[in-house]
């Protein structure tokens, strides 16, 4: 699959929008999209204007008030959905490559993991919409209640680059199970895999025009468009926290509402009585898998001060021996940054650790990797407290920090001592204590005894500055329909009649 990146260096292509049912002429700024393992540019970004956003929100309002997706049958839904799933799974191989070159996570895990994801998430909303009904309450005498949810119209998803195939897949797959139109914007730093969905779905045609739109650009300009836009019903966003802060204001002034995943800074926390091995493994995988990029890294450890030392050795040892290098070779664990910028940030988060007093156990630097690449040594750091600055932002970096603990109390404080509440691990095997710090964990989800697992039919999502709202079954059915209450009178209300005395 390495010849995917000679052959985007060659010749990078032209990334557009896509609006109504054709690719949108080239018309804006043109953005360099890079390679973060070699820095060199695989595609040219023509960032959709203003204008173009508009006829990308027109289009998609048309597909659902006329035309065959505008009250569209469960059967013809899922019939699209299902050929979404399959198409990804038949391209699974250059997606992967695709979503490897562009945002540098091994493509041992973009092929194993990621793609099949994303594919995933159109067939289980596919079924989702087989089984889901509204309700019917009748202890009203004389009266029967309903309540349905009806599509909440044209559906706006912007998305992140550290997953962006997979995280804006299941926004799609959620948004058009539901009946609704969307426009969808992929971050600028990683357009190439939403670009060739969208380019196997046209050929395809697998929706009506309008029904699937896509905007590509910066966030200021594209995604400023289309969140401020008076013609979009919602907005779905996974992202960084401010962006999320400021789509959401422009949403207030449309009285709209947005469901917003946003950053973390989980705590892991390895109780006296873990499975050490287990516990080890996992910490791991939570705070390196896909280059530590993720949301819901459970990147902040919390060991217990009784085989502290053991564990630090340990873990420092297997952190050293984490394999950097080209995303492409089966053997690498840790690719590159995504850019140069969040590769600075990184060894300045390293240093100003130092400064406030922590240990470094490992890394804290750039790493040789390729030539012109973005990448850093897997750092390790052991802090001394919870209120440092590698302890309380979010890094998003194979960057995990350490502290100690003796007392649960005490623990649970610290680990809810955070801005961010998105997710909470514990490793443990007494099942009181997981169940008790469980229910004290501040956090959208907790995870007992595994890292980074999600299941669709639960709900995923943050409370605090961690989001708003929750993906998955009945949290996106909450996310992208409205719902409506119809109550209907059995025989004359026994209400009283006024103006009868006339
Ligand atoms: P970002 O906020 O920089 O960008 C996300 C998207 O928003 C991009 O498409 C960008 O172009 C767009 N955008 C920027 N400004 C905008 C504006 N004014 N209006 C509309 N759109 C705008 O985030 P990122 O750096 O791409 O992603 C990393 C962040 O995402 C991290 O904080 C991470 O924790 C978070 N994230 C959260 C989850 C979750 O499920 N909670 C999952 C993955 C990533």
């Amino acid at each position: 699959m390495k010849h995917v990146r000679e052959q985007f260096i060659a010749a990078p292509i032209h990334v557009t929008g896509y609006v109504d049912g054709a690719f949108a002429a080239a018309d804006g700024a043109d953005i360099p999209v890079t390679d973060p393992a070699t820095g060199k540019q695989v595609a040219i970004l023509h960032e959709s204007d203003a204008d173009t956003v508009d006829r990308a929100v027109r289009a998609a309002r048309r597909a659902i008030t006329s035309g065959p997706w505008a009250g569209a049958s469960v059967a013809a839904r899922q019939k699209a959905l299902i050929a979404v799933h399959d198409a990804i799974l038949e391209n699974a191989d250059e997606l992967a490559a695709l979503e490897t070159l562009n945002t540098g996570i091994p493509y041992s895990q973009t092929r194993n993991i990621h793609i099949p994801r994303a594919a995933h998430n159109f067939k289980f909303f596919a079924e989702f919409i087989n089984q889901d009904g509204g309700e019917v309450f009748t202890q009203e005498p004389g009266y029967m209640s309903l309540v349905t949810y009806e599509p909440i119209g044209v559906t706006a998803l912007i998305g992140p680059w550290n997953m962006p195939l997979g995280l804006t897949a299941m926004k799609m797959a959620g948004a058009l199970a539901f009946g609704n139109s969307c426009v969808v914007k992929p971050s600028e730093l990683t357009p190439l895999t939403l670009y060739r969905l969208f380019e196997i779905i046209d050929r395809k045609g697998i929706f009506p025009k309008g029904v699937v739109n896509l905007v590509n650009g910066n966030g200021a300009v594209t995604g400023n468009a289309l969140s401020a836009h008076p013609d979009i019903d919602m907005v779905s966003f996974t992202g960084g926290t401010e962006t999320g802060a400021r789509i959401l204001s422009a949403l207030a002034k449309g009285i709209k509402g947005g469901a917003m995943e946003l950053g973390g800074k989980s705590a892991s926390i390895v109780f006296d009585d873990a499975d050490f091995d287990r516990a080890l493994d996992g910490a791991l995988l939570g705070s390196f898998m896909n280059n530590g990029q993720m949301c819901l890294a459970g990147s902040r450890l919390f060991v217990h001060e009784s085989f502290a030392d053991r564990f630090l050795e340990a873990f420092t040892r297997r952190v050293k021996a984490l394999k950097v290098g080209d995303p492409f070779d089966p053997a690498t664990e840790i690719g590159p940054m995504i850019n140069r910028a969040q590769m600075d940030r990184v060894i300045r988060y390293a240093e100003s650790g130092l400064g406030e007093g922590a240990t470094l156990l490992a890394g804290g630097r750039a790493h040789d990797g390729l030539k012109d690449g973005f990448f850093i040594e897997p750092t390790a750091m052991l802090a001394t407290s919870n209120a440092l600055s590698i302890c309380q932002d979010e890094i998003f970096a194979p960057f995990a920090t350490i502290q100690t603990f003796r007392d649960e109390d005490d623990v649970v404080a610290r680990a809810n001592d955070s801005r961010f509440g998105l997710v909470g691990y514990l490793w443990t095997q007494n099942l009181e204590r997981a169940l008790r710090v469980a229910a004290g964990i501040k956090t959208g989800t907790v995870l007992i005894n595994t890292p980074i697992m999600r299941d669709l039919r639960t709900g995923f999502g943050g409370i605090r500055q961690s989001g708003i709202g929750r993906e998955g079954a009945k949290g996106s059915r909450a996310m992208f329909t409205e719902m409506k209450s119809t109550i209907i009178a059995l025989e004359a209300p026994k209400m009283p009649k006024l103006g009868a005395g006339a």
